[in-house]
């Protein structure tokens, strides 16, 4: 009803979720913005599938689910992020298995209000419908339920190895060999790369009792000592430089406990930052590059960024993550559709210099091969654009327009990067 009437709901038609993207993929353009926030409700539990409404966040449906011993596939660290944002944009996890690295995998049904105000259900038999929707971005319709996958809430045991860039190449390959998620924390400035594996404890064989009390430790002094919850430490303003110190600190002085492992279940990683997306203070932009190139890639990063603070006196504030990422087909603009990859993720406060730095950040990362997303990679161009994604940037342009050929859900962003 809303999208057919474009005197009182002017275009562009923009869905928002929980508004936190690092981009301008929500960009309402002073058109009509559709909250889904009100549409918040879990309508059903299965044994190996939950239906919810697209406002629900991710964080409240992980922590339902874990009460009923139950996970999904992947959990990612924030979970503030709306399902419906989960369904259509590109959220890559550290991942365990092919087929399964972004978080809109998970998702086998979805309902959607289409650009001419109609009702459509995607099942995942549809396959080629549902990899289109599933990098959609609002673009082809307003999500208002989904389902996703479910599995029994499995306790997973992390290790921390810490290395130099020349141990790393050394040890990359048979790294990715071995099973389980792998998550990097990298300080180029150090020659420090912090490898987190996240290892699937499917026999349940591991004890929680004695070896950490989970939720205080991990929690509050491990990942933070990472820079993984540095959003939520930075929430108070003017505390930044001494928090980042602090941070380094914090992660000298925990590594020797980290390394002992740990165990936990994936809920416990959550992290809440603020409701207000502006007030959290950690920003950071994502590339995705092919797994046999990492070593390379990583080196000439290190390099980068030292050249980079030479000639501009410039670094990134907070720790560099990094996730591997198994070959994933499901979307159209997933981060591996080619094949296994790591990500790349610079991170800051936001603090002065880092807006030019993701401008030659872009370049260097297109130029290396890399894979941009439309909502975690900033200060993007249509020519990254057109250079990662080729033939699937066509196919999805020509769907959009004979979908929409009005133009009713298409914003200024999109209209840039994808004509
Ligand atoms: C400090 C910080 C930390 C972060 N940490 C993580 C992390 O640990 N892991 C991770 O994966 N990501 C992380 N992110 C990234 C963020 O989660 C993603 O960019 C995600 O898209 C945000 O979800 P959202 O609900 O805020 O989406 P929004 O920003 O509200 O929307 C994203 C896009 O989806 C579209 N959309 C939303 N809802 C619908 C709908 N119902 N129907 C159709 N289209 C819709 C919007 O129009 C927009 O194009 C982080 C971001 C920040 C700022």
């Amino acid at each position: 009803m809303l999208l057919s009437k474009p005197k009182s709901y002017p275009t562009p038609i923009r869905a928002v979720g929980a508004d936190y993207s690092q981009t301008r993929c929500v960009g309402g353009d002073g058109g009509t913005m559709i909250d889904t926030g009100a549409l918040n409700r879990v309508i059903e539990y299965g044994e190996n599938f939950v239906r919810a409404q697209a406002g629900v966040r991710v964080g409240t449906l992980v922590r339902a689910l874990a009460e009923r011993g139950q996970e999904l596939p992947l959990t990612p660290e924030m979970g503030h992020i709306s399902l419906g944002a989960c369904a259509v944009t590109t959220l890559p996890q550290a991942s365990y298995r092919a087929g399964f690295a972004q978080m809109s995998s998970c998702i086998s049904e979805l309902k959607l209000i289409t650009p001419q105000g109609k009702q459509m259900v995607v099942h995942e038999r549809d396959r080629d419908l549902m990899r289109v929707l599933r990098s959609s971005y609002g673009l082809l319709g307003v999500v208002h339920e989904v389902v996703l996958r479910v599995r029994p809430l499995t306790a997973v045991k992390i290790d921390y190895h810490v290395l130099s860039l020349k141990e790393f190449a050394a040890r990359c390959a048979s790294m990715v060999d071995a099973p389980g998620a792998l998550r990097l924390h990298i300080s180029p400035f150090e020659d420090r790369i912090t490898v987190e594996r996240r290892t699937l404890d499917e026999l349940g064989s591991t004890s929680r009792s004695g070896i950490w009390q989970i939720k205080s430790s991990v929690m509050r002094n491990v990942l933070p000592a990472f820079g993984s919850t540095v959003g939520s430490v930075l929430a108070a303003p003017g505390l930044r430089a001494v928090m980042l110190s602090r941070v380094q600190r914090a992660l000298r002085a925990t590594l020797d406990r980290a390394t002992r492992g740990v165990v936990m279940y994936s809920h416990e990683w959550m992290r809440d930052l603020p409701a207000e997306a502006w007030k959290a203070r950690h920003t950071y932009t994502l590339w995705a590059f092919p797994q046999a190139d990492f070593p390379r890639v990583l080196s000439e990063y290190f390099a980068f960024c030292r050249a980079y603070y030479k000639q501009h006196r410039y670094r990134c504030n907070v720790v560099t993550g990094a996730s591997r990422l198994h070959q994933d087909r499901g979307s159209l603009f997933s981060a591996s559709y080619s094949g296994h990859m790591f990500t790349l993720e610079p991170s800051s406060t936001g603090d002065k210099g880092w807006e030019e730095f993701l401008i030659d950040f872009n370049e260097f990362a297109s130029e290396l091969g890399g894979t941009p997303t439309f909502n975690q990679t900033r200060a993007l161009q249509p020519e990254h654009v057109a250079k990662a994604f080729g033939e699937r940037l066509k196919l999805f342009r020509a769907l959009r327009q004979r979908t929409d050929p009005l133009n009713r859900l298409r914003n200024s962003y999109f209209a840039y990067l994808l004509g």
